[in-house]
């Protein structure tokens, strides 16, 4: 009886903080009681801080291909009512990450060690699959109680994010979800890969690239391969989704020719050329003063 007087209490406090999501757009489950606007919110203003701290590749062809790429995997997933960004980071890490509300970063450094498009729509799917998924937010509820994050985020109406706030989400979109968390981006991964017409053994690709670098060691810039759930067991479960596709999926194609055309060649100029010019401005070598050599 107190149980269920307790349980009445919590639900009349919770009703008019937001609408409880479930069904489709939430592959999983579980009660979700930021509603998508405020998800959204949320994400953009993470999402400022984000590129105010890592470069943004803007403008370039490299950026265009990767967005193109993750607009046809969008398409074909499971939640559509919000707006995909995607966009590359300038940076050695070999990682990849999502913001709550459809915002997705891939730096340069993993696109600098993929081989084909079917692996880039890999990573790009798992990311979606966060999304899609509602990770972070699902996340931030668990680790703050609803009451606490409704507060922090939600509650001054349209009010900006504190830094502990930002420093949270960040934390959490970089280093990687629970290990249930990125098996079900992993499987979401892998089926909006094949429904987009990508070979899906791209992703099993990249896991197979990000273990060969790695030697066993997990390095703060390889997060997003990780060591929870291991690699062999990310590899292991990817293999079984993939035998439940239908056969010809093995047979669809990786884009290989494409990728190197599209993403590699224009990196390795821009290594060259023009990395110097996104490098944090500490780094910068100071510019001659009036009169000094050119
Ligand atoms: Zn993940």
């Amino acid at each position: 009886m107190l149980k269920r007087l307790l349980g009445l209490i919590l639900l009349i406090a919770l009703l008019p903080w937001g609408c409880a999501t479930t069904g489709p757009g939430n592959p999983g489950g579980g009660l979700v009681f930021i509603s998508t606007q405020e998800e959204v919110r949320i994400g953009a203003q993470v999402a400022r801080k984000v590129e105010k701290r890592y470069p943004v590749l803007r403008d370039d062809p490299v950026a265009h291909y990767v967005a193109e790429v993750g607009q046809r995997l969008v398409r074909v997933c499971d939640r559509r009512d919000i707006t995909y960004h995607f966009k590359v980071l300038v940076g050695d890490q070999v990682n990849a990450f999502s913001l709550p509300g459809g915002w997705v970063y891939v730096f340069t450094g993993l696109l600098e060690k993929l081989d084909n498009t079917a692996q880039l729509a890999g990573v790009l799917g798992h990311e979606i699959g966060h999304v899609v998924a509602r990770h972070a937010v699902k996340r931030l509820q668990l680790a703050l109680g609803v009451g606490i994050l409704y507060s922090l985020f939600v509650g001054e109406r349209g009010g900006p994010l504190t830094q502990d706030a930002v420093k949270l989400i960040i934390n959490l979109a970089m280093n990687g979800y629970s290990r249930a968390n990125e098996r079900e981006a992993d499987r979401l991964g892998l089926i909006y890969e094949y429904r987009a017409g990508y070979n899906p053994q791209g992703i099993l690709q990249v896991m197979e690239i990000l273990r060969g670098i790695h030697h066993g060691r997990v390095s703060s810039w390889q997060r997003f391969l990780m060591d929870h759930p291991p690699p062999q067991e990310r590899i292991r479960l990817l293999e079984s989704y993939l035998r439940r596709l239908p056969p010809q999926a093995l047979k669809y194609p990786f884009y290989r020719r494409e990728y190197h055309l599209e993403v590699l060649e224009p990196l390795k100029s821009l290594g060259r050329l023009e990395k110097k010019r996104f490098l944090p401005h500490r780094y910068r070598r100071p510019s001659p003063g009036p009169g000094g050599s050119p």
